[in-house]
């Protein structure tokens, strides 16, 4: 049972919260509310949101607070990103979230030790930052951002290492989408486990 005091006290850095749709993977086209988490480690070169990785440059908000802005929304679907999600310990925000009736999801680079309480885990390894194993079987989704043609290698090693049931997608880095696309689309074709991931919420121009 989560108690009220804990959600009161306890905080995150959160670097924006937001109502939109998710653009990306197996939960395209769903109403979620997002929740970026400030502070990551990782440190990938064509990293598009650089401004989360600094924790301290975001404010620290309550979890009540967290959990309340989100249940203003009608979905109950919070997706929670970052940054690194992992880096903090995300039992209580999760449960919290729960008891709104929340579905939870997660998408991680598995750089840190899991936690929280997660219908839909995307793990989405980085070559910068070695990811550990526990989220190997856990994950729901294997989610490979492809930068340049080496990263089609990195792809099959994860999806060596993942469980059989686990959803395995190829998407590209956005700046390098005129180059990686046809790639990604004749890789698929080769290789029909695979599937594409696209970043609609770009195209549709909405967060
Ligand atoms: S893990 Fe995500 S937030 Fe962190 S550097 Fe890589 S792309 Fe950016």
């Amino acid at each position: 049972m989560i108690i009220k005091e804990t959600l009161e006290k306890s905080t995150l850095p959160v670097m924006e919260a937001f109502y939109t749709l998710q653009g990306e993977g197996s939960h395209s086209g769903r109403a979620a509310y997002f929740i970026r988490l400030g502070g990551c480690d990782v440190g990938c070169v064509w990293c598009d949101v650089k401004d989360s990785w600094d924790a301290d440059a975001h404010p620290k908000v309550s979890l009540a607070k967290i959990i309340a802005d989100a249940a203003e929304n009608p979905a109950r679907l919070a997706v929670i990103t970052g940054g690194e999600p992992l880096m903090y310990n995300l039992d209580e925000l999760t449960a919290g979230l729960k008891a709104e009736g929340f579905e939870t999801n997660i998408e991680t680079s598995g750089a840190h030790p899991l936690t929280g309480q997660w219908d839909w885990i995307c793990f989405s390894p980085k070559k910068f930052k070695e990811p550990l194993p526990e989220l190997y079987k856990k994950a729901h989704e294997l989610k490979i951002i492809v930068f340049n043609k080496s990263d089609f290698k990195f792809a099959e090693k994860f999806a060596e290492l993942v469980n059989p049931e686990c959803k395995l997608y190829l998407q590209t880095e956005w700046d390098k989408q005129k180059e990686m696309l046809p790639l990604i689309i004749d890789y698929i074709k080769a290789n029909p486990k695979w599937r594409i991931s696209v970043q609609t919420h770009k195209h549709l121009n909405i967060p």
